[in-house]
């Protein structure tokens, strides 16, 4: 018998990030615009402790904005605000204001697991029935690797449960920010033991093969990542059914915005399998806050080009947090002073994630991702043009969640 929840995440749910949260309305748009197109799109707003820390928000901040954006539509759908990649030491600014919670363990992997607990869940769990090439040994094996870290999973989902009451908030277990991938045999074990610590996990996101770098495209072989990916599922669907985890349990793809190599792919698996998703975008949607501002001219493009030259200059501790995620080549970002003569097509053309233009600089685009930091020290004078160019900016906004992400992955 599966477990329910109170609210369902649906089949297919987008993860929004909106840095200064002055994009709810512009975003969910997007999935209205999804619903107008016939497929139903379950809109989360995701915000972790690192990016709060770094602007200097806080979690009510984006349940504010959430609920407004879903009052000035009349949107009379689910939604969810996500405490993204919390862990037991961040979680509890998170619990009043979050009804999805994504936990982190993935510093918990490889740390040895206790032997009575190993031994308990080896003998349970014995070959999980042998699909995917399992054996007790491997089994064993696996859990050896990962026991800690589902534990740890499990003190932290047990500490929201108390706080939010059981079957009322969508659980979500992660494990991509590490070095190696997860393969599909350890997927299911890694589910065998979160159903036997009684963590009704929803959604997962296992490391995927290949490099997700955040705000570009996926950089590795898409035939391995596509039958992974539907290795994947299948190892959910026995999972579901043998340990009783919630019914329409999915994966959850994290840095899923501007995968756009990998979405035909996904889309494919989908169809072959029935199965959901859950894609989370990686707060792109500040680039679009740029490139609105630019798109507009004037005291915007200005603007615009102020922040590259403040995150030029502060490239190297920018870049810090994120160096897992990001792959900057320094010789190929623009001096900021060749930018300061740059019109507004031209600074649109180098931001704006459309690998078939030629004006076109991942550099560049990677770098203005990491660097919310230096708008966000601007304080009220970026956001008073944020509002200001709202025409322009409320527009890339929508257009980049539906054209370029909604529409190649359920609708196209
Ligand atoms: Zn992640």
């Amino acid at each position: 018998m599966a477990m329910e929840i109170a609210k369902s995440l649906g089949k297919f749910s987008l993860g929004m990030g909106d840095r200064f949260a002055q994009q709810g309305r512009a975003q969910l748009a997007a999935c209205l615009r999804a619903r107008e197109a016939g497929v139903e799109v379950t809109p989360v707003w995701n915000k972790s402790h690192r990016e709060h820390s770094i602007v200097g928000s806080v979690p009510a901040g984006v349940r504010r904005e959430a609920d407004a954006a879903v009052a000035a539509l009349g949107w009379t759908r689910a939604y969810f605000v996500d405490a993204d990649h919390i862990r037991l030491e961040t979680v509890d600014a998170f619990l009043e204001a979050s009804d999805f919670f994504t936990i982190d363990v993935a510093d918990s992997i490889g740390r040895p697991p206790d032997e009575a607990s190993l031994a308990a869940f080896c003998a349970d769990a014995g070959d999980c029935g042998g699909g995917f090439g399992l054996t007790r040994e491997s089994v064993r094996r696996i859990a050896a690797r990962y026991l800690a870290a589902v534990q740890e999973a499990a003190r932290i989902y047990r500490r929201i449960e108390a706080a939010r009451g059981r079957g009322a908030f969508i659980t979500e277990v992660s494990m991509d920010e590490t070095d190696s991938p997860q393969t599909p045999d350890e997927l299911l074990v890694i589910l065998a033991a979160l159903a036997r610590e009684g963590v009704p996990v929803d959604t997962i996101a296992p490391k995927f093969t290949g490099r997700f770098n955040k705000g570009v495209d996926y950089v590795g072989d898409v035939a391995q990542f596509e039958r992974e990916f539907e290795s994947d599922i299948a190892a959910i669907r026995v999972a579901e059914e043998r340990y009783g985890l919630p019914a329409g349990l999915k994966l959850s793809v994290h840095s899923g915005s501007d995968k756009f190599s990998l979405y035909p792919a996904i889309r494919r698996v989908l169809a072959k399998t029935g199965a959901g998703v859950h894609v989370k975008t990686a707060g792109t949607t500040w680039l679009e806050e740029l490139i609105g501002l630019a798109e507009a001219g004037g005291a915007g493009l200005e603007l615009a080009k102020e922040i590259y030259a403040g995150a030029f200059e502060h490239r190297e501790e920018l870049c810090a947090p994120y160096a897992a995620v990001i792959d900057i080549d320094p010789a190929k970002l623009p001096a900021p002073a060749a930018v300061a003569s740059w019109d507004s097509q031209r600074f649109v053309a180098a931001l704006r994630h459309d690998p078939a233009c030629p004006g076109f600089n991942a550099d560049l685009r990677q770098l203005l991702h990491v660097g919310y930091k230096i708008a966000a020290k601007m304080g009220g004078r970026y956001l008073a043009l944020v509002r200001a160019c709202e025409e322009t900016v409320s527009r890339n906004v929508t257009a980049n969640l539906f054209d370029r992400h909604i529409r190649p992955l359920w609708l196209d």
